[in-house]
C-alpha cells in the first residue's frame, strides 16, 4: 500500500516539497500527496502579469543567483533555457538623502565600503561616517558576541548614519524588517563570523573575496537571476509536472491532529488520514493548525513575527523613461518621512520586462514600521506613492496602467535569537510523527531558501515514514 502525505500550502515551499515527491513517485517511490491552498490559484506570493506588453511582478521579481537552488529547480522543471541575469551593467542605486537621490558609492558590499577612493568622494556620507569607516579597519576581533541586532553590529563599526541610510532601507526591501529588530546571526551571519574572524567588517570582506577571485574562472556571476516571463513561469512549470488529481486548492485546511501514528487532516467537511505531513503555510498558520499536535511547538511557531508588503507598479510613456536616472532604483531611509520603502526601475533591472518606449517602476510600501498602509484603499494607496514619485522624481505624469499587490503577513521577521528558536522547533518537531516544517519562517526568506526547504521537508518526511536514509 502506498504511504500517504499531506503537504499544506501551495506556495513556492510547498510546491518544492511536491515536486520532490512526485520525483520520488514517478521513478517507483510507493507514495501520493495531497497538496491542500487556501487560495484558488496556486504559487502564493509569486505572481506575475502580462500587462499591455510590459511583465509586472506582484511579489518577488528575481532571486539571488549566489544562493542556487532555485536555478537548479528551474533547470530539473525544464526552464533552464528561461533563466535570464540581471542587467549588472546598469546596477546603480540610489539613497534618498534630504530629498535628493544620491548615488551608492562603488564597491559597497551590503553596507560595508571596499573602495576607498569612490567612499572617500561620496556625497553620500558625513565626514564622520568616513572617519568611521578609516578607523573600522583597524577594528581587532570580538570573540563570542551573543547575537544582537544589526543595527548594534552596523552602529559598532560604522556608525548610526550607516543603519539609517544603508542598513535600515536594505533590510526593509529584504525582510520588511528593521535593523534595530532583526537578528544579525540569523540574517547577516557573514557579518557576525568576519567581526569574530577579522574584526574589520572591511578587511574580511577582502579576504573573502581574495578567496573567491582565486578559486572562480570567468567574469562574476550576476547579482540575480529569474525568468524571462516571470516568476509565474516557475509556478506553472511546476504545476505541469505535478499531478493535478493531487492538488486541492481552495481547501483551507483547518485542523491537524496526530492520530495512530500519522496525522488526520481536515478541510471543510472531509478529513484524510495521512501517514506523514509537511506544513509549508507561514508561521502564524502554521502555529494555529499545530496547537493540537505540539502546544510547545505552537507557541514557538506563533512567536515568529510576519511583516506585510504593499508593491505597486506604474508603467509610464517614454518620455518618463527618459526623465529617469539609470540605475535600478532607489532607497528611502526612514529618516526621510516618506511612506515609499524603495523603488525599482524595472525597464533598468531586466529589460525586456517593458517595451523600449516603456518605463516600469515598481515600488515598495508596507513592512513592520507600516502595516497600516494594508487598511488603505488602492486609490490611496496610488494617491500616496504618485505623490512622493513627484516630489523625488519629478514624475508628475499620469501612469499608463497602475497594479497594486497587498501581502498580508508575507514576511517572517528573524528577531534576535532566532537561530535558537529554530533549533528549538526543529526539536518538538521531530517529537510528532513522520512531520516536516518548510517555508520563508526558518532559515531564510528569500525564493531560493523557500525552495530547498520544501525539498528537505519532503527528504525528512520520507525518512520518517520509512523511506530513504535517514534525515537529521
Ligand atoms: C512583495 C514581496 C517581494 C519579495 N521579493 C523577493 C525577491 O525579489 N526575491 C526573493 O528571493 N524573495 C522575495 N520575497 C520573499 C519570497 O518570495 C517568499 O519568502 C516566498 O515566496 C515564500 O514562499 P512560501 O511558499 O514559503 O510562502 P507563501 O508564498 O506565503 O505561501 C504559503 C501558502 O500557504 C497557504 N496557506 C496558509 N494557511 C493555509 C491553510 N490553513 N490551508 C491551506 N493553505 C494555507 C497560503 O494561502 C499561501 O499560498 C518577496 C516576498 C514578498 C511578499
Amino acid at each position: 500500500m502506498s504511504k500517504r502525505i499531506a503537504i499544506i500550502g501551495g506556495g513556492i515551499s510547498g510546491l518544492s516539497a511536491a515536486f520532490a515527491l512526485e520525483e520520488k513517485r514517478r521513478s517507483g517511490m510507493p507514495i501520493e500527496y495531497v497538496l491542500y491552498e487556501a487560495h484558488p490559484r496556486l504559487g502564493g506570493v509569486l505572481v506575475t502579469e502580462r500587462v499591455e506588453g510590459c511583465l509586472v511582478e506582484g511579489g518577488p521579481d528575481s532571486f539571488l543567483t549566489e544562493k542556487p537552488w532555485a536555478a537548479e529547480l528551474c533547470r530539473q522543471i525544464g526552464l533552464g533555457d528561461q533563466l535570464i541575469d540581471s542587467n549588472d551593467s546598469q546596477r546603480k542605486t540610489y539613497v534618498l538623502t534630504k530629498g535628493k537621490l544620491v548615488v551608492m558609492p562603488e564597491g559597497l558590499m551590503f553596507m560595508v565600503p571596499t573602495k576607498i577612493l569612490p567612499t572617500v568622494l561620496s556625497p553620500l556620507f558625513s565626514m564622520r561616517t568616513k572617519l568611521r569607516m578609516a578607523r573600522e579597519w583597524f577594528q581587532p576581533p570580538q570573540q563570542g558576541k551573543a547575537d544582537e541586532t544589526v543595527a548594534e553590529l552596523v552602529e559598532r563599526h560604522y556608525g548610526a548614519e550607516m543603519v539609517d541610510l544603508l542598513a535600515d532601507p536594505l533590510l526593509s526591501g529584504v525582510y520588511g524588517g528593521e535593523a534595530s529588530q532583526l537578528s544579525v546571526r540569523a540574517v547577516l551571519p557573514r557579518f557576525a563570523d568576519m567581526e569574530t574572524k577579522h574584526g574589520s567588517l572591511g578587511r574580511g570582506i577582502l579576504s573573502a573575496r581574495k578567496k573567491m577571485s582565486t578559486a572562480a574562472k570567468g567574469p562574476p556571476a550576476p547579482l540575480f537571476s529569474s525568468l524571462k516571463e516571470g516568476m509565474q513561469q516557475m509556478v506553472d512549470a511546476l504545476l505541469s509536472r505535478l499531478d493535478a488529481n493531487f492538488l486541492r486548492p481552495s481547501t483551507p485546511v483547518q485542523s491537524l491532529i496526530p492520530q495512530d501514528g500519522g496525522w488526520t487532516v481536515s478541510a471543510g467537511y472531509q478529513s484524510d488520514q495521512f501517514d506523514g505531513l509537511i506544513v509549508a503555510t507561514p508561521a502564524p498558520a502554521a502555529s494555529v493548525l499545530l496547537h493540537v499536535g505540539d502546544e510547545n511547538l505552537s507557541r514557538e511557531l506563533g512567536d515568529i513575527r510576519y511583516s506585510s508588503s504593499v508593491t505597486i507598479t506604474l508603467a509610464y510613456d517614454e518620455r518618463v523613461r527618459r526623465s529617469l536616472p539609470p540605475g535600478f532604483g532607489f532607497l528611502v531611509p526612514r529618516s526621510e518621512g516618506r511612506r515609499m520603502l524603495a523603488a525599482t526601475f524595472a525597464h533598468n533591472k531586466f529589460p525586456h520586462r517593458a517595451p523600449d518606449n516603456r518605463a516600469l517602476i515598481r515600488c515598495f510600501l508596507g513592512g513592520s514600521r507600516d502595516e497600516h498602509v494594508l487598511h488603505s484603499s488602492n486609490p490611496e494607496i496610488i494617491g500616496i506613492v504618485r505623490d512622493e514619485l513627484k516630489q523625488i522624481l519629478g514624475v508628475e505624469a499620469e501612469p499608463l496602467f497602475v497594479r497594486v499587490y497587498k501581502w498580508k503577513g508575507a514576511m517572517a521577521q528573524y528577531g534576535v535569537g532566532h537561530l535558537e528558536r529554530v533549533q528549538r522547533i526543529e526539536a518538538l518537531r521531530k517529537n510528532l510523527p513522520g512531520l516536516a516544517l518548510a517555508g520563508n519562517a526558518f532559515s531564510g526568506i528569500g525564493v531560493p531558501d523557500c525552495v530547498r526547504s520544501g525539498k528537505e521537508a519532503a527528504n525528512k518526511v520520507l525518512a520518517a515514514i520509512g523511506f530513504g536514509e535517514s534525515v537529521a
